[in-house]
């Protein structure tokens, strides 16, 4: 594994304070004091008033002052403390569901109290419930400012975080880091100034600008905390082309041929990022390269042309895919257009047999196979390739970052180069995100699709008409063509129609569940077609099975396969020319994306069916909208962007993400484009102010980006 760097992290750690104390900090990812004066509040209280109790109004965060009258624990309907206070005007009752004898204490008859939250009007009149009470003299002056309120964590109550911050503010260099020039173009406050308004907010500030993070001192920080990302990506960059890499020099000896024989002609565009690999490939440097293009654009030949330069310099390469579909795939076009060649595959999944994979592993350990393809079966113990020049991972937003690496490191001796990385992404990634998030990548893009290709046509359905749609899948069977009626995700809670629905939560239920629609659906329409073949895959399915599955749909013995969304990625089978996707709705807008692409790969003109049931909710009519009036990728992702965040997108990409708290890449796209082209002037003309930078943001932390 990659060696992790601890940076100048804990020797100014939080030596001083006690062990849990440091270890609560330390769950907020903060670890030395400096890193204090950065963990900026989430939002603000008013408690510079005084609210009468009568005149309170509901529903919003109010402070009212008053004595106790009484408090007693009560019983029903469950135990739970109640006091009831008063003012001049009235009477409110203040209600813990949960409490410490501390606050039954606190709240002894007599005693004047403030309490801060909502009032809302209960049975027995108007309450609030969990307010925070502080115990007050008559009289006692009101607080000047907003009450910032910090993200905290069990056991670190705001108040103990409140007095480490402020400690740390007065111990703390506050000092400018950015060249006066750069901020006074930039037109950004002083960083003193801004941190110090952000904590603590002088009277007249608008808590609406604070709160939602446009007010002039935020956008300080937002850039220096996008600067700080840039140098670290930009370092990250610089350290690994730094390294040495094997010198891959094509001799075109087995990429001609393979150009010869295939049946089309290279687009523009591939054949462009074609010549950015074959160079950066004859550097001396580890290539760091994503190859990304919308689904069906071609990318797999490019793949097997870098990787017949590195067979052509003598070394192996392997190529890894997220799933055992998608691999086999690779496997047998590879094999196809390589075996003529005399290139031998070899082929690892976690499904296979022991023998197959024992010779597959000699065939690699003996340099008998140049190529290996497989799933992340090929990063196993005691998987060994003596000379591995390339590592290639499709679809590398499915890996995490550790799986992507291992691929490149797992082949790493202590002093032998390090192999040339090419990841590849079917999922488009809008600009601000590409700069922000890959800024230490170099990018070559597919922005053409081959010639040839009739426009997908899109329809939305209501599921009333479902009928109508078997109609149509059974005229296109007729003619000859294919079809995949892809089965709804399901739904854990509302909402988690996020696309990420399939990965997150309890697994196990839902899974079953999704197993269970699949069956169904297979069993539904094979009554309702009885004169074609249905068949069914799923993720529980033996990769076997799964295999022979597709193997029928490939040779059109199968006319409809009935999938889960293990077909999302990469299945290619262009006698297919229709793609029906139930509950259209509970989908993200990457995976319809990338459903829809699965048809439109040859020359018969394709649909693409959404069905979906009423009632839509806002957000999913949101996605159907996109998804029918767009097919370019980019544009989607854009919209995915602006309705989801980045999430999606970055997937388990760390490096850029874990450093950004406060930025929005949708709200700051001005910062970042700043922040990237100032990131390069400084670390060409002022290196020091760089490094100081780097320090503020992240010196603190031990874990350091490698992806
Ligand atoms: P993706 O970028 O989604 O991985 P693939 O590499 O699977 O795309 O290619 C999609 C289909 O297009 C495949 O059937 C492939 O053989 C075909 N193809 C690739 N390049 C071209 C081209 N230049 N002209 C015509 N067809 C092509
Ligand atoms: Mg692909």
């Amino acid at each position: 594994m990659p060696k992790v760097q601890a940076l100048s992290s804990t020797s100014d750690g939080f030596g001083a304070l006690p062990k849990p104390l440091a270890s609560r900090l330390n769950k907020l990812g903060l670890f030395r004091e400096a890193d204090l004066v950065l963990h900026l509040p989430l939002r603000y209280e008013d408690e510079t008033q005084v609210s009468p109790i009568a005149g309170a109004p509901l529903g919003v965060s109010v402070q009212v002052e008053g004595v106790v009258l009484s408090c007693e624990i009560s019983f029903r309907p469950r135990r739970q403390l109640v006091a009831r206070i008063a003012d001049e005007t009235g009477e409110l009752t203040l209600r813990f569901l949960n409490f410490y004898p501390s606050q039954q204490k606190q709240l002894a008859e007599g005693t004047r109290v403030r309490v801060f939250g909502e009032i809302r009007g209960g049975f027995f009149g108007d309450e609030m419930v969990h307010p925070r009470v502080k115990t007050v003299r008559e009289g006692e002056a009101l607080p000047a400012a907003l009450t910032p309120v910090y993200p905290t964590t069990a056991g670190l109550a705001q108040s103990a975080l409140r007095k480490l911050i402020d400690r740390a503010m007065k111990q703390v260099s506050l000092a400018d880091l950015l060249p006066e020039g750069l901020r006074k173009s930039l037109r950004l406050p002083e960083f003193e100034r801004s941190v110090r308004a952000l904590h603590h907010p002088q009277p007249g500030m608008s808590i609406a600008a604070l709160e939602d993070r446009t007010h002039p001192a935020w956008r300080r920080i937002k850039f220096e905390e996008l600067l700080a990302q840039q140098l670290s990506l930009r370092k990250a960059y610089a350290a690994r082309r730094a390294r040495r890499a094997p010198v891959l020099q094509g001799s075109g000896a087995l990429s001609g041929p393979l150009v010869a024989s295939l049946p089309f002609a290279l687009t523009g565009a591939q054949q462009r990022a074609v010549d950015e690999i074959a160079r950066d490939l004859a550097t001396p440097h580890p290539m760091q390269r994503l190859l990304q293009g919308d689904v069906g654009s071609g990318k797999t030949i490019v793949a097997a042309l870098a990787m017949l330069q590195a067979a052509e310099a003598g070394w192996q390469a392997a190529l890894m895919a997220p799933t055992e579909i998608l691999a086999e795939q690779h496997f047998r076009k590879l094999a196809a257009w390589l075996t003529p060649l005399g290139i031998k595959v070899a082929w690892l999944a976690g499904s296979q047999k022991k023998k197959a994979r024992e010779a597959a592993l000699a065939m690699l350990a003996s340099g008998e196979a140049l190529l290996a393809v497989g799933t992340h079966a090929l990063i196993e113990d005691p998987v060994a390739f003596p000379k591995l020049g390339l590592a290639v991972v499709d679809e590398q937003h499915r890996f995490g970052v550790r799986q992507r690496l291992a691929l490149r490191e797992k082949y790493e001796g202590s002093d032998a180069p390090l192999p040339h990385m090419l990841m590849m992404s079917a999922t488009p990634i809008p600009r601000t995100l590409a700069m922000s998030f890959y800024a230490d990548l170099d990018v070559s893009v597919l922005d053409e699709l081959p010639p040839g290709r009739t426009p997908i046509v899109t329809k939305l359905v209501a599921d009333a008409r479902r009928d109508d749609v078997v109609a149509r899948v059974r005229d296109a069977c007729r003619e000859g063509r294919q079809a995949y009626w892809v089965c709804p995700l399901i739904e854990e809670t509302e909402g988690a129609a996020d696309g990420g629905a399939v990965r997150g939560g309890k697994g196990r239920d839902r899974e079953a569940l999704q197993l269970q629609t699949a069956v169904e659906t297979c069993e539904r329409l094979t009554a309702e077609l009885p004169e074609l073949r249905v068949g069914l895959v799923h993720g529980r399915l033996k990769a076997d099975e799964k295999a022979a599955v597709m193997d029928g749909f490939i040779r059109n013995e199968v006319q409809v396969l009935v999938a889960t969304t293990v077909i999302e990625v990469g299945v290619d089978v262009p006698n297919a020319s229709l793609m029906v996707i139930e509950h259209a709705e509970r989908f993200g807008l990457a995976q319809l994306h990338q459903l829809r692409g699965r048809v439109g790969r040859g020359a018969a003109a394709s649909a693409c069916i959404l069905i979906y049931s009423q009632p839509l909710s806002q957000t999913g009519r949101a996605r159907l909208k996109v998804i029918y009036e767009n097919t370019d990728g980019f544009v989607i992702a854009q919209e995915d962007l602006r309705l989801r965040g980045p999430g999606e997108f970055i997937g388990a990409r760390q490096s850029g993400s874990a450093l950004l708290r406060y930025a929005d890449l949708e709200m700051d796209v001005d910062l970042v484009e700043a922040a990237r082209s100032a990131a390069e002037e400084l670390l060409a003309r002022q290196p020091a102010a760089a490094a100081a930078i780097l320090d503020r943001w992240h010196g603190g932390r031990s874990e350091y980006l490698k992806a």
